[in-house]
């Protein structure tokens, strides 16, 4: 089996086939999926969704694009609704420099208020960085120096000291359809260095589909294409990709409970 650890469920892209894509993605062995929220106002249609399904779950946060948006949301509300038996991370947050859909304090301090959440639920954070990799190794240093909190470096796109810092902090690296990418080959490099008990695959669906998928639209079944790039890329077959990002997955996400069979 595979774990999706980041798609977007409640997108509107899904909306007319969301039955079918869950039930696809089940058919390809990936029988764990983390819907990932954007934007905390939407929770309720979020968990909903991993309500219907046993194999969806869901996390809680606001996206750096909509930091500004919700700086309203305080860590107390994070850590009463990551109450729900179905809620497995906090986020997603962090800092994206490459849109400026939020002034850039505003992502700070959304993501601060994300990364207290995760310390005191020991909820993994799920982190958003793009093209911010300067901010995010002082912000991650500082922050757990104060007390460490479980991270994933989602859909990682960033650039090599940050996946390292990232590792050395305790930090998982996650893997979207960009690692099958032709005009990627620093990201693979990266995934290389990665040690093998930290590394995650995701869709981000409906961004992003892999190749052969590329261009269209993605969804949770498409990451095994992704997975088996990744078992390329450090040199172990098919199944051993499988066994090692899902026993990764199942350690850093405790409220995720595990088909017996997998
Ligand atoms: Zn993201
Ligand atoms: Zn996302």
């Amino acid at each position: 089996m595979l774990v999706d650890s980041h798609c977007h469920l409640d997108f509107a892209d899904f909306a007319e086939e969301r039955d079918l894509i869950v039930q696809r993605a089940l058919d390809n062995g990936i029988e764990r999926l983390v819907t990932i929220c954007t934007r905390v106002r939407r929770f309720d249609s979020i968990i909903a969704i991993a309500e219907r399904y046993d194999s969806v779950y869901a996390s809680v946060g606001t996206h750096p694009n909509n930091a500004h948006e919700e700086l309203d949301i305080t860590t107390d509300d994070l850590i009463r609704l990551a109450r729900h038996p179905k809620v497995v991370a906090i986020g997603e947050a962090g800092l994206d420099y490459h849109y400026d859909y939020a002034p850039p304090e505003a992502q700070v301090q959304g993501f601060r208020t994300h990364i207290a959440a995760s310390r005191i639920t020991s909820l993994p954070l799920v982190i958003h960085a793009r093209n911010a990799d300067e901010d995010m190794i002082a912000i991650l240093r500082e922050e757990t120096g104060k007390g460490a909190f479980p991270f994933i470096l989602h859909c990682f796109s960033s650039g090599p000291e940050l996946a390292r810092v990232g590792v050395e902090l305790g930090g998982y690296v996650s893997f979207s359809g960009i690692l099958t990418f032709k005009n990627s080959p620093e990201i693979r490099e990266i995934a290389r260095n990665v040690p093998r008990d930290r590394l995650l695959v995701e869709t981000d669906a409906p961004y992003l589909a892999p190749t052969p998928h590329r261009g269209k639209r993605n969804e949770p079944s498409f990451v095994r294409h992704t997975a088996a790039v990744l078992a390329d890329t450090i040199g172990v077959n098919q199944d051993e990709v499988a066994q090692i990002t899902t026993d990764n997955a199942f350690r850093l996400f405790t409220k995720m409970s595990r088909p017996a069979n997998a």
